[in-house]
Order: C-alpha cells, then structure tokens, then sequence
C-alpha cells in the first residue's frame, strides 16, 4: 500500500496512525479513488473503518462493512461544471440512496441509478413523484415525510423534516451576469444540454418547505453521521434530530450559494453548532455554471477552529476517499485521507 498523505488534513483532534498500523489496519479503500458505488473497493466486514468519499456537489458515499450508501444522484452535471471522474452508467451499487431534495442538482441521474443498482430510493413525497418521473421502478420508491426511522443494510437511517434555503432577488442575476463576463460565451449545443439536465428534476415551490430531508445514518457501532443537503434555516425537525443523535461523528452541510462569505457562513454554522460533529465536510460548495460558483471553504474553516477546536474538517476532493474510525475509542477521528 501506498503511504498516506495527510498534507490536506486540518483541524483538531485528527488520529495519525504509524506506518505499521497503517498497513495493518487500513483497508484498501483508503488509497483507492474509485467509488464503492462504481464496484471501487469496500472497507471489509471485519474493519469498523468508514470510508466517506464526495461525488461533487450535494453527492456523498460512505462504504462500511462492505455496503455503500449514497446521498443525492447528481453526476452528469451541467455543462463546463468540474467532472467527477465516472459516468452514470458506472454505478452499479448501493444498498439506499437518499435524496437531499428533487431540484435537478440532487436528483437527475436517479432514474438509471436505481435501475441498475436495485437500490431503495428514499425521499419527501415531492421527491418521490419526480424519482417516478425519472423512471425509478415504483416498488423501489420509499417516501418519508420526517420523523421516521428506517433500516437499509446495517444502517438506521434517522430522517427529518428539513428547510431549503431561499436567497434574495437578483443574485442568480448577478451569478449570471459574472459567467457571462468572465467566461466565453455558451454555445447552442451547451446551452441544449444545459436545459436538459436542468429539466431532470423539479423548480416546484413546495420543495423549500415540504420537500427537503435531513438524513441521520447510524451504523450498530454507535457511529453516527448527519447530512443536510440545503442549509435553509432550523426546522423544529432538524432540531429533534439533534438532540436525538448529537453530537454526531461526522456533519455534512451545504455551503453554498452566497458568495461572500459572512452571508453564506450566517446559513451553514448553525447546523455545524446544532450537531457539534467531530468531523466536517463542506457539501455543495464547488461552481454549477453558469449559476454558482465555487466557494472558498477557507472563511468557514477559520470560524470551525476559532469556535469549536475539537471539531476536525477535511476540504475534501472528488472522489477522494476520506477514512474515519467507525467504533472503539478513536470513533469518529480521521484515520487516513489521500487528497
Ligand atoms: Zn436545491
């Protein structure tokens, strides 16, 4: 096995193991940059180690004891967005795939995806009609509406009611007026291209306050990892699961879409505080062109280490795999990331 790098590790309470535990200890997961859910390979039963890779934007795998979960179906993305390094028609495993919400940048290649891997596809109920519109088979459809908790392979899933965000008049305007001044012009295929993959999901209203789900997924360890797709404000569900499961192992949260970044800090940290996670992992933050664009995770990760300096973060990167005790005493420290 390759030695490890852990140049792009940060913040507090980070185990580094020896060269010899390494070797031991840490399966080949860690050093691979192919994703469990593409046939990539799977910590073994045997390991309590929990391998979290992010597939881009909101898309997030965690492979433990040799079964993957996936959050979001977002992979063939908008033109001139950054390429995650695998296409749709890789996927082939899963034993749940939870959907965040059904706006496209969630939702679009979930049709393919359930179909080849079988998988249950869990959502709001707004999700679930765009999934079946998608051409997800319907008995693989699992609908929740926040409060329940459910079991899919070795884990519960936790699940909430949660909130998208809003933004104000006149800043997806702005975004667009800044790629139009800052980049080439898109030509007519890529402008065709980009309404198809925006029409691969739904712009109803009713996802702000109906149809976006925070997920809780606890393996029997005790390990326990939360993941927010839309950092809306603190819904009265997303609160219960808090104190239900905080504080977590590893949080989750968008930080996305405002490009200053006091603005966008003011919607992300007070799930970061709510869950008080040992580990966190910036989600949604890279450019979707020509509306977003890529967030600097720097000002974020300041206000982690000045606020709560036993919490780590990782800036993660595609595909990177991103290696986390599962249990025993360590549960929930980083034992490996290869950038
Ligand atoms: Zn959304």
């Amino acid at each position: 096995m390759k030695s490890l790098s852990f140049s792009a590790l940060a913040g507090a309470g980070l185990l580094i193991m020896s060269g010899a535990t390494l070797a031991a200890d840490i399966p080949e997961a860690c050093n691979s940059y192919k994703p469990a859910v593409t046939g990539g390979p799977m910590p073994p039963p045997e390991s309590d180690i929990v391998v979290i890779r992010w597939l881009g934007n909101a898309n997030f795998e965690f492979a433990h004891k040799g079964k993957v979960y996936l959050f979001d179906a977002y992979f063939e993305r908008t033109p001139r967005a950054h390429q995650v390094g695998f296409t749709v028609a890789d996927v082939s495993k899963a034993e749940a795939i939870f959907v965040s919400h059904a706006h496209f940048d969630h939702i679009s290649d979930i049709g393919p995806i359930a179909r080849q891997t079988g998988a249950p596809v869990v959502g709001a109920p707004i999700t679930a009609e765009t999934a079946k519109k998608l051409g997800v088979p319907e008995k693989q459809i699992v609908v929740a509406r926040g409060g329940e908790t459910m079991k899919f392979g070795d884990a519960t899933a936790e699940i909430a009611l949660a909130q998208h965000s809003t933004i104000q008049p006149g800043l997806t305007d702005i975004y667009a007026s800044l790629y139009q001044n800052d980049s080439p012009p898109y030509s007519e295929e890529e402008k065709k291209e980009l309404a198809r993959v925006r029409a691969l999901g739904t712009f109803d209203p009713k996802v702000i306050t109906e149809g976006t789900l925070a997920y809780g997924l606890v393996f029997p360890s005790g390990f326990k990892a939360v993941l927010i797709g839309s950092a809306g404000p603190i819904t009265p569900g997303v609160r219960a699961l808090a104190e239900k499961l905080g504080p977590v192992d590893v949080a989750i949260v968008a930080y996305q879409v405002h490009a200053v970044a006091d603005t966008q800090i003011a919607y992300t940290w007070p799930f970061i505080d709510l869950f008080k996670p040992k580990l966190f992992l910036p989600a949604h933050h890279d450019a979707n062109p020509p509306t977003w664009v890529d967030l600097g995770v720097e000002p974020l990760f300041d206000r982690i280490r000045t606020n709560m300096p036993n919490t780590a973060f990782v800036a993660p990167l595609y595909r990177s795999p991103i290696c986390v005790a599962g249990g025993g005493a360590d549960q929930g420290k980083v034992v490996s990331f290869k950038p």
